[in-house]
């Protein structure tokens, strides 16, 4: 069958390759699911790879096939499998457990492995082929009327792993009422991380560094969440004027902006870091303001990389709750696709910039 592949350590060898064609019996114990791949999204992370920053192939071979943001439709089960059936649309998680106790119970979004075993990033091939078999344990189902919206999905549980995350930590607090919200970045993560906070009810203000009129504002406006623009407005200038943040979360892909962060958030706030960012950027800090202020303010930083299978189940939810509440919001963040796996240089090209005003390029593996 045919993938898309990169040879790991070398850049730009994103290629299509003739893949082995996986059946369900590879999985042990009848639990095994055979899903065509309908689409796949990109990010900085197939970016990153393709340009060798990291990336492994699994042990013994000689490529790594690409793609983490999935989406399919079941065509086989095996015999132990009796929660999904030939027909229905899936979306598979990207983690697979290790050997730390996270990992063993189902957490291994928080292993404390230094190896972990991520599908398309890390030593597992990924979704950017004609077919894919996984245990029907790591993947979720969708409904119908969200298969419109699935691709969405795995981006989507990055955000609802932090956005949990900062409510379980705020328990410390008995009670915690929070108002108002910072978003920093208005990228993939940034919209769906402020779409979130205001199905939540937050007031959310979304730091961007495009000028308006852009797409990304607008969308957010729609939200009823307001844009700032980075490049006018420093996030604890804002915080000053309109009210500090209970919650922030960090999505912009620019480590400075953290530190920004840290100085607009609200007395017991907490500050949610989701960025995954491969330099060696340095930068100096108003060190002993910023840590007084988190002193005497009670407040937390903490970061969020990957999301269990439970993420995904609640972004299912989300889904189908943003539909009710911002009916055709969430179809619009799709707005380049690349027909076919054939058509890699066009897909890494729209990636790279080549597409202006480009919120989320997918590959339409196959038709629905
Ligand atoms: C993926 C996550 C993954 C992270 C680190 C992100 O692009 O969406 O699932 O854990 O990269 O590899
Ligand atoms: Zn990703």
């Amino acid at each position: 069958m045919k993938a898309i592949a990169v040879i790991p350590g070398k850049r730009n060898s994103a290629q299509v390759v003739d893949a082995r064609r996986p059946s369900v019996a590879d999985v042990p114990g009848g639990r095994g699911v055979l899903v065509k791949v309908l689409r796949v999204g990109v990010d900085g992370t197939d970016r990153e790879i393709n340009d060798a920053q990291y990336g492994r192939a699994p042990e013994g071979e000689p490529y790594l096939i690409l793609g983490h943001e999935n989406f399919g439709r079941v065509e086989a089960v095996g015999p132990g499998v009796t929660e999904l059936a030939p027909g229905d649309y899936v979306v598979s998680t990207v983690r697979r457990p290790g050997g730390s106790l996270y990992d063993a119970i189902g957490t291994q979004d928080m292993t404390t492995d230094d190896v972990y075993y991520e599908r398309g990033i890390n030593l597992l091939h990924g979704f950017l082929s004609e077919h894919y078999v996984d245990r029907a344990d790591d993947m979720v189902r969708i409904p119908r009327g969200a298969r419109q919206v699935g691709v969405l999905l795995e981006p989507l549980t990055v955000v609802e792993k932090g956005i949990v995350q900062a409510f379980e930590i705020q328990r410390r607090l008995r009670v915690w009422r929070p108002r108002r919200a910072a978003v920093l970045g208005a990228g993939t993560i940034g919209l769906l991380a402020t779409l979130v906070l205001r199905l939540r009810g937050f007031d959310v203000t979304t730091f961007g560094k495009a000028p308006r009129p852009n797409r990304n504002a607008s969308l957010l406006e729609a939200l009823g969440a307001r844009y700032a623009i980075t490049t006018d407005t420093r996030v604890p200038d804002a915080a000053r004027r309109d009210g500090a943040y209970d919650l922030v979360f960090e999505a912009s892909g620019f480590s400075p902006l953290v530190f920004e962060g840290m100085e607009a958030l609200a007395k017991n706030g907490v500050l949610v870091l989701s960025s995954v960012t491969g330099g060696e950027r340095k930068l100096e800090v108003d060190a002993d303001r910023l840590n007084l202020g988190f002193v005497l303010g009670n407040k937390v930083m903490v970061g969020t990389v990957n999301a269990n299978r439970e993420y995904f189940e609640l972004g299912v939810r989300d889904m189908t709750h943003a539909e009710s509440a911002y009916p055709g919001w969430l179809v619009s963040l799709l707005t380049h696709p690349v027909e076919g796996l054939d058509r890699v240089g066009e897909l890494f090209e729209k990636l790279n910039g080549g597409a202006k005003d480009a919120i989320k390029v997918f590959c339409e593996v196959a038709g629905q």
